[in-house]
């Protein structure tokens, strides 16, 4: 896992390298279309660095993390990731979905973003009514408590 992380770093620095090369040896002729693709990748970088290192590099610490777009199909529409460790303590990732169903109204329950209104990162969100009907994640037990 450490090896796609930091190889897709690696490639996102050759990128820029050979990018800055290309506007060097064109030297003056700066043009619009240059800022154009310095903006685009201003941005791509800032989109890859937030939504696909950042939920990756806390992957460890937090154990289970909702999958980057570009790690599910556009049929899926949603998936976690999960690191644990098997019985001979190896740590193993794997691409998973936790889903549950909602005592409240009996629709499913998937695993969403916890911010802004609680306070960890996972929460485990109604789909028919996200807000309200909102629960804690124990990734060991496979149970959560409603969050007051
Ligand atoms: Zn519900």
């Amino acid at each position: 896992m450490l090896i796609v992380l930091f190889g897709g770093f690696i490639t996102w620095a050759l990128y820029v390298c050979a990018f800055s090369l290309v506007l060097v040896r064109e030297g003056q002729n700066f043009t619009t279309f240059d800022l154009l693709l310095i903006v685009c990748l201003l941005g791509f970088s800032y989109h890859s660095f937030k939504y696909w290192f950042i939920p990756i590099w806390n992957l460890p610490e937090h154990r289970v993390i909702k999958a980057p777009m570009t790690f599910i199909s556009f049929t899926e529409e949603h998936a976690d990731i999960e690191m644990y460790r098997d019985r001979d303590r190896h740590q193993l990732t794997r691409v998973t979905r936790f889903k549950g169903i909602c005592p409240i109204c009996s629709s499913n329950v998937i695993l969403r973003d916890g911010k802004t209104d609680q306070r960890v990162p996972l929460v485990g969100r109604c789909v028919e009514s996200p807000f309200a009907h909102v629960y804690s994640f124990d990734r060991i037990l496979m149970t959560g408590k409603i969050f007051k």
